[in-house]
């Protein structure tokens, strides 16, 4: 049988960029230890941070709450680099690494990640040779493993797997919902870091907590099969199931989240055939959901006059739709509107429709989206 890094990680890791919080906003540290010290007496062991969450201080959280009280080898800590901060330099990205130590107090880390690569910033961490400079780290033995965290499509995980296969696993975006999204390409990107025998740490594991309340539909199929486990476990126990996966990584804010994956996660054993049927119905019950069925192709985009960005218009409205997230939907078109051109735009040219591989009424899903939106018509006049 094949035998992969990290294999012996329990396979529930503790995200730490939602920790609970006072009503000011600053961390609840009581309640951040009091989770600490169960997730590691019920044997598990991940932590995973990074530089930019909470502008640092997650990092800091992690030596008042774990470094500071407990033995260095009684746990793992992961944290990430990222050379697409405001105001970059090589200088200043490379400073990272040693102000996460003495943030952190770990003295070294267990898994370093280069963070969040993807087509737009993939220039910064060449550029700034951040590559080398980890291989150096690690020489030193101040990393135990690297690799990195990836959002992006199959093609450029491919690529960046070939021209560094010594980088040791990946950081995926993987859940039942995004298994075949091609935007996210759980799935494919799985393959193909399968392909090159490349380890994986699975983020998003219940879609930035969407699965945990899913579309009525959905909840059904599942309940069906199991009416006692929660809809977080069918995702979490999905992502685990996976061949080669080091952990999965739970952003948890409670200690009733952390019971619920404990609970299931403890003595985990993959997914049988039954569960993972009612996972496939689950993704099917997904797609019959009244939506806009648009699969992010952008073939549409490139010949429109007036610049619109149909798919992330659609994207942001099938966010309401399908996972009911009305204010997030609403903030993603609102992000949209200050970069440029949105559905009020449309001059109704149908160039778009011509292109459109799913045969979408596209002109009438955005006039849809700039009512809902509130998005008032441009005189073109
Ligand atoms: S119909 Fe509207 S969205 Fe489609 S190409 Fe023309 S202007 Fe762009
Ligand atoms: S061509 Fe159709 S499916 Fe592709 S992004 Fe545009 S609207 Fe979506």
């Amino acid at each position: 049988m094949e035998r992969y890094l990290g294999e012996s990680t329990p396979k529930l890791g503790f995200g730490l960029m939602r920790l609970p919080r006072n009503k000011d906003g600053s961390y609840d540290v009581e309640q951040c230890r009091k989770m600490v010290d169960r997730f590691l007496a019920s044997g598990f062991t991940y932590f995973d941070t990074a530089y930019v969450y909470d502008n640092g201080d997650s990092e800091r959280l992690v030596k008042t709450v774990l470094t500071d009280r407990y033995p260095r080898d009684s746990f793992t800590l992961a944290t990430k680099m990222s050379a697409w901060l405001e105001g970059r330099t090589e200088e200043k990205t490379k400073r990272q690494f040693t102000e996460s130590l003495e943030r952190t107090g770990a003295g070294y880390f267990d898994f370093y990640l280069l963070h969040s690569l993807k087509t737009k910033n993939l220039a910064y961490y060449d550029e700034y040779g951040l590559w080398d400079f980890l291989r150096e780290q690690k020489e030193k033995g101040l990393i135990r493993h690297w690799g990195f965290s990836f959002h992006d499509g199959p093609e450029l995980l491919d690529r960046l797997l070939t021209e560094h296969p010594e980088a040791e696993f990946v950081q995926l975006q993987i859940n039942y919902a995004d298994w075949e999204d091609p935007k996210v390409a759980s799935r494919a990107n799985w393959e193909v870091a399968r392909r090159h025998g490349k380890p994986v740490v699975i983020m998003e594991p219940v879609k930035g907590g969407a699965l945990a309340n899913p579309p009525r539909d959905v909840r059904r199929v599942l309940e069906m099969v199991d009416p006692n486990a929660s809809c977080a476990s069918w995702a979490i126990r999905f992502a685990a199931s996976l061949e080669g996966v080091i952990t999965v990584l739970s952003g948890m804010s409670t200690l009733e989240q952390m019971e619920d994956n404990l609970s299931y996660m403890k003595d985990f054993q993959p997914m049988d055939e039954v569960g993972q049927a009612a996972i496939r119905a689950a993704q099917e019950a997904l797609k019959e959901v009244d939506c806009i069925h648009c699969t992010g192709c952008r073939y549409c985009t490139s010949g429109c006059p007036q610049a619109i960005p149909i798919p992330d218009i659609f994207a942001a409205r099938n966010r309401q739709l399908i996972w009911n997230q009305e204010e997030r939907g609403r903030q993603s078109y609102e992000n949209l509107r200050k970069k440029g051109n949105t559905a009020s735009a449309c001059l109704g040219c149908g160039q778009c429709e011509a292109a459109c591989p799913q045969h979408l009424e596209i002109i009438g899903h955005l006039k849809e989206c700039a009512e809902h939106f509130g998005d008032l018509a441009t005189d073109l006049s």
